[in-house]
């Protein structure tokens, strides 16, 4: 399998790392400490197809296939996995809306997207819904011309920035009896309670909890059919979790390289740390993960593209081993810093902090290892 990038992709990825140096990695220090999210990026960032690029030329896309995409994930990790994290939670809706919408919705919520004029958020997990999206408690009634949703929804990335978002709720109508279902929900005419939630991970995305008491959704926002909304959301998850991935193999790859530079400039002993044989250790070792890791996402990237029948398999072994990986890569990094490591002037905590947010969202460590049981022995161990 050949995943040497072409001299188009070469290109793409050259200008990408040109932009991310000079226009995004000086204000991510920043807006780390502060929380904040620098939302006009992502206009800018739309040029190289981070807004919607996976969509077709025709859809307002560029028709990027997935391997392409996955080397576009790598830029933006290696930078800022914030940023990564931000550009997944668009991208999420604007398939979704691309796929699901309808003419109205495409123009009411699809068109803003794609020209980062709105921002939105998807909600699943809850406070007691986690690995089990089927166990979402949060529900919609149809009452008249309209939903009434009632419910909480906790650890929605860009939850307390965004003006709407998808909201899974279980509903109920004469065509609907407790079945998922997804609706697009707008801050100014279903006004919703917002609680940031700080973590230690991923400072600049938002995180918030959400209420919803009474909340009046019209109708014509239901996105989908009624009742399809967990066979809908268990299709994207395979593309999602290559992005992770590749997003992690980005912020290892960062890791790696201030620790080379590091280790051949830091002296003790009257010798660069480098010529050690143990820090020499460390940085073979972070090599070897951040190229397998890389190796594994790429297969899965191509794998979805080919419409494999083992993608599924392939996408998990991918966001299982490369986000692990990223975390012990960051962790070895900031073992070759020393002291520095730990310093918050310095990125390597940041890239700390932020690779360990990998290994939890979009299917945890745990349940990528059950779909990768499940897969080889054809027997399940998630009930
Ligand atoms: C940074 C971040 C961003 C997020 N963004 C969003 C978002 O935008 N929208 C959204 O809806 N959600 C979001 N989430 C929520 C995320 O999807 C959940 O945290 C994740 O699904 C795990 O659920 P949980 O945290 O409730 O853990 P739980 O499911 O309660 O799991 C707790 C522990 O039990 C283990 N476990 C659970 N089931 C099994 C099993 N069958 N076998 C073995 N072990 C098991 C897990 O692996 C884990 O170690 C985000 C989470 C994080 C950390």
């Amino acid at each position: 399998m050949n995943f040497t990038p072409d001299a188009d992709q070469e290109l793409l990825r050259d200008s990408i790392r040109r932009f991310m140096k000079t226009e995004v990695a000086p204000l991510v220090a920043k807006h780390d400490v502060e929380k904040t999210f620098p939302f006009e990026l992502m206009k800018e960032l739309a040029q190289f197809g981070y807004i919607g690029g996976r969509l077709s030329e025709a859809e307002g896309g560029m028709g990027l296939d997935q391997l392409t995409w996955a080397m576009l994930m790598e830029e933006a990790g290696y930078t800022w996995l914030s940023l990564r994290t931000m550009l997944n939670i668009t991208n999420g809706p604007i398939h979704k809306l691309a796929t699901e919408g309808t003419a109205a919705q495409k123009e009411r919520f699809l068109k803003p997207l794609l020209a980062s004029d709105r921002s939105v958020f998807t909600a699943i997990s809850e406070p007691g819904t986690g690995s089990n999206i089927a166990q979402v408690q949060t529900r919609a009634d149809l009452q008249g011309d309209h939903y009434v949703l009632n419910g909480r929804k906790l650890w929605i990335t860009n939850g307390a920035f965004a003006d709407f978002g998808i909201v899974v709720a279980r509903t109920f109508s004469p065509d609907c009896q407790g079945q998922l279902s997804t609706f697009l929900v707008e801050r100014e005419v279903s006004p919703f309670e917002s609680r940031r939630v700080d973590t230690m991970v991923l400072r600049s995305t938002g995180t918030a909890e959400l209420s919803f008491d009474n909340v009046k959704v019209p109708r014509e926002n239901l996105l989908g059919e009624e009742g399809s909304a967990l066979k809908r959301m268990l299709v994207g998850l395979d593309a999602a979790r290559v992005n992770i991935a590749m997003g992690a193999v980005g912020a290892a790859r960062s890791a790696l390289e201030l620790s080379i530079d590091y280790a051949r400039t830091r002296t003790q002993f009257g010798k660069p740390i480098g010529s050690f044989q143990l820090v020499q250790k460390l940085i073979v070792d972070m090599t070897v993960r951040v190229e397998a890791a890389r190796a594994l996402a790429l297969r899965a990237a191509s794998a979805l593209d080919a419409n494999q029948s083992d993608a599924r398999m392939a996408c998990s072994i991918a966001k299982l081993y490369a986000t692990e990986a990223a975390h012990e890569v960051a962790s070895m990094a900031l073992q070759v810093h020393g002291g520095l490591g730990y310093s918050t002037d310095y990125p390597i905590e940041r890239i700390f902090r932020d690779t360990r947010g990998g290994t939890i969202p979009e299917g945890t460590t745990e349940v990528q290892t059950l779909i990768v049981g499940r897969e080889i022995l054809g027997m399940s161990a998630i009930a």
